[in-house]
């Protein structure tokens, strides 16, 4: 039985376009959160951890706090586990609270306090799953990994897959590749910080704002919108 792999095949000038003008539009309209002004990977792990099932509002109450209490990677392995448990009171899911807990003393006990940079040895730490490993990747060390969150799976999916794999796993296996083959050489952070906040703010879940999107022209979804309109009879004035 052959194994069909699938690879996206996009002409240079798409790519180029799609990082451009997404790269453009982030400059103009990305947000300003505190943890994009920093490359320390522990801070940048905190904030991805906490916002994994949770919005940024909230996230922006207990961010800074946590680490006015644990500044350091050290000061959280140091702490005990009732303590940590307490500062995350009110998150929510406090299995995230643990993993992080687990992650800080690994990386106390056997990197001596460094994170690792490669994403297998970070996939390794406790609760840190492929999307987590490539934002630290990528946000803290500027290595060129992809990401996937729920954001950038819905912007990659209605920008390039004109037909639906009929398996989940075929899909994400595409927006894998895709997610690393449309990151420019050296601006993984700006790429990748671009294209959450572009999912978060422009292409939307249920009211993409395609009238004032400028990657409408490079958009599957947004062709097949208008086509779809085009080819809808319209109704007589009486
Ligand atoms: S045209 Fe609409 S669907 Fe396509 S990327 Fe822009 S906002 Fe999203």
């Amino acid at each position: 039985m052959s194994v069909r792999t699938y690879r996206p095949r996009l002409a240079p000038k798409t790519v180029r376009a799609f990082q451009t003008r997404l790269l453009d539009w982030f400059k103009h309209h990305g947000r300003d959160l505190p943890w994009r002004s920093t490359r320390d990977p522990y801070k940048i792990l905190v904030s991805e951890i906490m916002l994994q099932q949770t919005q940024v509002d909230r996230v922006l109450d207990y961010y800074g706090r946590f680490l006015r209490e644990y500044p350091s990677i050290q000061d959280l392995a140091a702490a005990g586990r009732s303590a940590v448990r307490e500062s995350w009171d009110g998150l929510g899911y406090y299995a995230r609270a643990r993993h992080l807990h687990a992650t800080a003393r690994r990386v106390v006990k056997r990197h001596a306090g460094e994170f690792p940079r490669t994403l297998d040895q970070l996939m390794d730490l406790p609760g840190i799953g492929r999307y987590t490993a490539g934002a630290v990747a990528s946000f803290a060390f500027g290595e060129s990994a992809p990401i996937l969150d729920t954001n950038v799976r819905r912007v990659l999916t209605r920008v390039f897959v004109r037909r639906r794999p009929s398996r989940q796993a075929a899909l994400d296996r595409r927006l894998w590749m895709l997610a690393e083959l449309l990151i420019p050489c050296g601006k993984a952070w700006e790429f990748n910080q671009a294209l959450m906040d572009f999912g978060a703010l422009m292409c939307t879940a249920r009211n993409p704002r395609c009238s004032d999107c400028r990657l409408g022209e490079l958009c599957a979804w947004n062709q097949a919108q208008r086509a779809k309109s085009n080819s809808t009879p319209r109704r007589r004035r009486a």
